[in-house]
C-alpha cells in the first residue's frame, strides 16, 4: 500500500472512534449517507462558505486550510477566532457530545497544525454541538496533544501494516456508526472466532 505524505485531519476523528472505520473510509472510500450524515453535511456546508468577517474585536476566518509538516496531516478548520492576537479553531459537528474523545482529538490536530503555521501558541479551541446548541471548549492539554501524536502514528502504522482492523466488540459504538451495514461487526467477529 502506498503510504500517503499527509493524512486528512478528519481521519484521525474515525481512527480515534475505531480503526476499523479509519480503515473503510479511509483505505476504501467507504462513507454511507443515512439522515444523520446528510444532516451534519447540511450543518457542515451552512458553516463554511469560507472567507473572513469581522464581529466586534474578532476576526472570524472560514474554512481555514492547515497543515503540519512535522505531523504530517492536513485539512480544513471550520473555523478559526481570531482575538487580541490568540487563534482558537472552531470545530462544528451534528448531534451531540458524545462519549468519546475523538472530535478533542480532531481539533487538538488542527491546532497544533495552526501552531506550525503561525508559529504561535494555541491553548484552547472550541467545538460547537449542533443539536444540542452547546458550544464546549477543548483545552489543548500535554495530554491530549501526546494522544492526538500517538494517533497520527497509529495511523501510518496501521496504513504501514495494509490490513483492515478488525471489527470492535462494541455495541453502543457499532450501534452508532454509519458503516455498520457495510462493516458487519457481529457476522465478522462471529467467522473470526469460528476459524480460531
Ligand atoms: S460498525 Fe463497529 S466495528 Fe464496524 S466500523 Fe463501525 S464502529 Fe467499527
Amino acid at each position: 500500500m502506498e503510504i500517503p505524505d499527509y493524512l486528512p485531519i478528519s481521519m484521525l476523528n474515525q481512527l480515534t472512534y475505531c480503526e476499523r472505520r479509519f480503515w473503510l473510509m479511509y483505505v476504501h472510500g467507504e462513507m454511507a449517507i443515512n439522515a444523520a450524515v446528510l444532516e451534519g453535511i447540511q450543518q457542515h456546508e451552512k458553516a463554511h462558505g469560507g472567507g473572513t468577517e469581522r464581529d466586534g474585536d474578532t476576526i472570524i476566518h472560514r474554512r481555514v486550510y492547515l497543515w503540519s509538516d512535522r505531523l504530517r496531516v492536513a485539512g480544513f478548520a471550520d473555523v478559526v477566532e481570531e482575538r487580541a492576537g490568540e487563534m482558537v479553531p472552531i470545530e462544528y459537528k451534528r448531534g451531540r457530545k458524545g462519549r468519546w474523545a475523538n472530535d478533542q482529538i480532531q481539533l487538538c490536530a488542527q491546532a497544533m497544525c495552526l501552531e506550525e503555521r503561525t508559529r504561535g501558541s494555541v491553548t484552547r479551541g472550541e467545538i460547537f454541538y449542533w443539536r444540542s446548541r452547546r458550544r464546549v471548549t477543548v483545552e489543548m492539554t500535554p495530554a491530549l496533544r501526546t494522544r492526538t501524536e500517538e494517533t497520527i502514528a497509529r495511523a501510518f502504522q496501521l496504513l504501514q501494516i495494509g490490513r483492515i482492523p478488525p471489527p470492535l466488540d462494541h455495541r453502543a459504538k457499532c450501534h452508532d456508526c454509519s458503516l455498520e451495514e457495510i462493516c458487519l461487526p457481529r457476522e465478522v467477529l462471529m467467522l473470526m472466532r469460528e476459524s480460531d
